[in-house]
């Protein structure tokens, strides 16, 4: 297939809102594929099942399709600007979650990408759409085609707009002439490193996802580590510190052009966490956030994360919303971080409240909890000696 074609695709994925656009040929993802094995060995991956699957599935474009020829990769910037300062009651969303359902928003465009090569190029395109809801491992991908390189974050970060964008591939049986690898470097810089909140950047490149705030609040359905609570801050869903304090989204990050992805669209910059402290049932929570990424970790996930949010924010406000998820949810995960919760807030309805829950909780890990947030309640409640 001509360059011509390569054109063709450009013109038209870059007439539907994507910002970036490269070709690679579909065929597998060594380099990633063995840092992938190494992260999987070392036990990174936590519990998320896909990111566990055989490499030779995540790595291989024509495990996923045989006909595969070329994998087109496409970048959409979601930058949707910086967070204003946290109201005070607030649970702080990660930005490529203010809008709506990327998956959906960009599968649409994809399969319209599809439809418009075809007519353009008169031939039967097969394709597969994906964004990361897949096993490829799509950074990788995205590399090879030149949209980008890795930084020390593991973010892939392109030269013109930074590292908040999406990526999705078309894998299409077409023979294609590949485009260069995306390179780059982040020099000395290790500002991330330095930043991230839970030393979750074990080495260049290397995330720990048992310790990401990302992960934690996200693909874990468990308990967050009682160590790690503090370190989570006002981050009710995701974490950007580790793109905040990079050079390259400091000087080139740009709006999205996808008003999709504005916080006008979805859930927006922070949650009201005495709202999400309410939300007790399956219906409740569909209805506050169908359509959003926010539905990811689940109703009983969500208000885990906003009971450690509370917490962190000594919250005092929050005490009634708390003391009700502590004694009325059914999930344990969350009346256990609900009673951590207020074991930081401190006070006396809090200590009275976990006095009584201690003596009704059945769950033996949640009982266990509440004795710890006994104890720090009755700390933080003593009176300070002079
Ligand atoms: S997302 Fe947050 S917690 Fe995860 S590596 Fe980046 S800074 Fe660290
Ligand atoms: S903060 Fe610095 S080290 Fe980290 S990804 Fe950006 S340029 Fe690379």
């Amino acid at each position: 297939m001509s360059g011509s074609a390569k054109e063709i695709i450009a013109e038209k994925a870059r007439a539907l809102g994507f910002d970036l656009v490269g070709v690679s040929r579909a065929e597998p993802l060594e380099a990633g594929g063995e840092r992938l094995r190494e992260w999987q060995a070392a036990g990174m991956a936590g519990e998320m099942a896909y990111m566990n699957r055989p490499v030779e599935l995540l790595s291989d474009p024509r495990k996923l399709q045989k006909s595969a020829r070329s994998v087109i990769s496409l970048g959409v910037s979601y930058y949707p600007g910086e967070h204003p300062e946290n109201p005070g009651s607030g649970g702080r969303v990660a930005r490529y979650a203010w809008g709506r359902d990327y998956h959906e928003v960009i599968k649409e465009r994809l399969f319209r990408l599809r439809r418009e090569l075809e007519e353009e190029l008169g031939v039967k395109i097969k394709a597969r759409a994906f964004t990361d809801a897949v096993p490829l491992l799509e950074r990788s991908a995205a590399q090879r085609a030149g949209l980008g390189f890795f930084g020390r974050n593991s973010c892939l970060i392109n030269g013109e707009i930074g590292s908040y964008f999406f990526i999705a591939d078309l894998i299409v049986d077409l023979e294609l002439e590949p485009d260069e690898p995306g390179s780059g470097t982040c020099g000395r810089c290790t500002r991330c490193m330095s930043a991230c909140p839970t030393g979750a950047i074990k080495a260049p490149g290397v995330v720990d996802a048992r310790l990401c705030i990302s992960y934690l609040t996200i693909e874990n359905r468990g308990e967050i580590p009682r160590k790690l609570r503090p370190l989570v801050g006002d981050w009710a869903f995701g974490c950007d510190v580790c793109q905040e304090v990079c050079p390259y989204n400091k000087r080139k990050a740009q709006k999205s052009r996808w008003p999709e992805f504005s916080a006008e669209a979805g859930a927006g910059e922070y949650l009201d966490l005495l709202e999400v402290l309410e939300i007790r049932d399956e219906e409740a929570f569909e209805r506050h956030f169908a359509g959003t990424p926010l539905t990811r970790p689940g109703r009983a996930g969500l208000v885990r994360n906003c009971c450690v949010v509370a917490g962190n924010l000594r919250l005092e406000a929050a005490v009634p919303a708390l003391i009700r998820c502590l004694t009325e949810d059914e999930s344990p995960v969350v009346r256990a971080h609900a009673a951590w919760a207020l074991g930081e807030i401190g006070g006396a309805a809090a200590g009275a409240a976990l006095r009584r829950a201690a003596e009704a909780e059945g769950d033996p890990r949640c009982r266990e909890e509440i004795r710890a947030a006994e104890t720090s309640c009755a700390k933080k409640s003593a009176p300070r000696s002079p």
